[in-house]
């Protein structure tokens, strides 16, 4: 099965459905011929923003105001976007899986703030967290801790007893020394606690080689067809304070297709089968991770996550009764599928150079933020549409490229677009579909403040993640003391 171009229904208000006036749209296809001229549309951005006032408005702000306001680069969240998106995977999950329905969990590495651990909370979902200080967040926020699963290849004893004391449910293993060590940790408690083992399915899911987790050759989980996963089975059996759930695997992310999913799923339970044989007893829970790919540009597809949840709840349900399984409890986690599209990024033009090239010339458009707010385009060579946000500008367009203020000509948002020829510092530009791996990954690369994170709803806005600032930055330094002549 293929994901079929719909925005969700459920997630889309009607005036998203009148065609949008034009504005500057680069679809960044790497060989930069194909680009052209078209809105930005609108299933890749926030189910709440347009530009039908001329401008980009979003939850009922204009882009203006917002960085008048909160000042630029800035990530822009679609509160109620947010929200749909949430839900609908949640009850996804539910109608098609009914008492064999498990966790949704939320990905927390794809963006995670105390304000978004209560959104997710109050949504009903569960949380996928893989460091301590994921855990932190969601513990700041509330979250109960009967809801949190705790990923993650190389947890630490610390991370491991914090996970234990506050009562996560479910740790997922990913190594026999973290097996080990959470059995020795629990008995010291006197807990049996809950674990899933991580397995490799072997399957090469159709993504970027750097976001691909489940074949042979990977720093995750165990491998099915080494029988790495049947041995770690059986030493997690025979730990005294440990309590094998059942099995979970993540092949990927920003997964385009369902084959690999269908692929993981026929051997995984055919695993559960040989379990069964092995043990006698059948293991109660799968965990299918997150993965679902979003659109970033105009010609990406978007998924439904119903049609996506009940196809891959339908494909568990056939493999079980192939191999005289019960039906397993599901869970998913998805990330990028929930947060990505819901929020943009806000950048100022600083400066405008045209750069002489062999053939014709390209305008190098350098904005207030780059590789430190989205590290994606030079690490996995991910693509982006960008607009001009503040205004319709009415010049042709000319071949350009969006970079940032780093010490690093790799510091690239957009590789190749077109954009207005007007363009001049001080205006607007917005790259949509940063939710997901945008802030979560910003660094202070040459002492850049990182972004703040506004939410937007019903025409309010609010800081829930604030600007950093320079003494935020001196905040770490530990200044040794000169050392005095005498
Ligand atoms: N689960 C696990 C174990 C992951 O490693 C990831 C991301 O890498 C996710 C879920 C979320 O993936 P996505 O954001 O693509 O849905």
């Amino acid at each position: 099965m293929h994901f079929t171009q719909v925005a969700s229904p459920s997630a889309m208000p009607r005036d998203k459905l009148s065609p949008m006036p034009l504005t500057y749209l680069v679809s960044l296809h790497r060989s930069g011929c194909d680009v052209m001229k078209a809105p930005i549309a609108t299933h890749v951005l926030p189910a709440h923003a347009s530009f039908d006032s001329g401008e980009l408005v979003i939850a009922g702000i204009s882009a203006t105001e917002l960085a008048k306001k909160f000042g630029t680069p800035a990530f822009i969240i679609d509160e109620g976007d947010f929200n749909a998106r949430a839900r609908a995977f949640n009850t996804a999950l539910k109608n098609a899986m009914g008492d064999r329905a498990g966790h949704c969990y939320y990905a927390a590495k794809a963006f995670i703030s105390v304000e978004v651990a209560k959104w997710v909370n109050a949504a009903g979902l569960s949380l996928d967290v893989c460091t301590g200080g994921e855990l932190e967040v969601a513990l700041a926020a509330g979250f109960p801790p009967s809801r949190i699963e705790f990923h993650g290849n190389n947890k630490s004893v610390q991370e491991i007893s914090r996970a234990i004391d506050v009562g996560v449910s479910h740790i997922v293993a990913d190594s026999e020394i973290e097996i080990e060590r959470i059995n020795e940790i629990a008995g010291k408690r006197g807990v049996k606690q809950k674990i899933l083992i991580r397995i490799t399915p072997g399957v090469e899911a159709h993504t970027h080689q750097y976001i691909a987790t489940a074949h042979e050759d990977v720093k995750f989980g165990f491998s099915i067809a080494s029988g790495a996963a049947m041995k770690a089975l059986s030493l997690a059996k025979s730990s005294a304070n440990i309590e094998v759930a059942g099995v979970h695997f993540h092949i990927g992310s920003q997964i385009t297709g369902l084959e690999g999913f269908d692929l993981a799923i026929a051997r995984t339970i055919e695993f559960l089968a040989e379990v069964k044989q092995e043990i006698s007893e059948e293991l109660a829970e799968l965990v299918i991770g997150g993965g679902f790919a979003i659109a970033y540009l105009d010609t990406d597809q978007t998924i439904d996550a119903k049609q996506v949840i009940e196809h891959l709840a339908g494909i568990v349900k056939e493999e079980c009764a192939k191999a005289g399984l019960a039906v397993p409890l599901l869970s998913i986690e998805p990330g990028r599928a929930i947060v990505g599209p819901t929020t943009v990024t806000l950048y100022e033009v600083g400066t405008v150079k045209s750069v002489e090239l062999e053939q014709g010339s390209r305008n190098y458009i350098a904005v207030d933020g780059g590789m430190s707010d989205n590290i994606r385009t030079s690490l996995y060579d991910a693509q982006y549409s960008v607009a001009l946000a503040n205004r319709i500008s009415t010049s042709s367009t000319r071949a350009s490229r969006v970079v940032g203020k780093h010490c690093e000509s790799g510091d690239i948002i957009i590789r190749d677009c077109e954009l207005p020829a007007d363009i001049q510092p001080g205006d607007l530009l917005v790259t949509p579909a940063t939710g997901a791996y945008g802030r979560s990954m910003a660094s202070n690369y040459n002492h850049l403040p990182r972004p703040p994170v506004i939410a937007v709803r019903d025409g309010r806005a609010r800081v829930i993640v604030r600007r950093e600032n320079y003494s935020d930055l001196l905040s770490l330094e530990v200044a040794s003391e000169v050392a005095s002549e005498e």
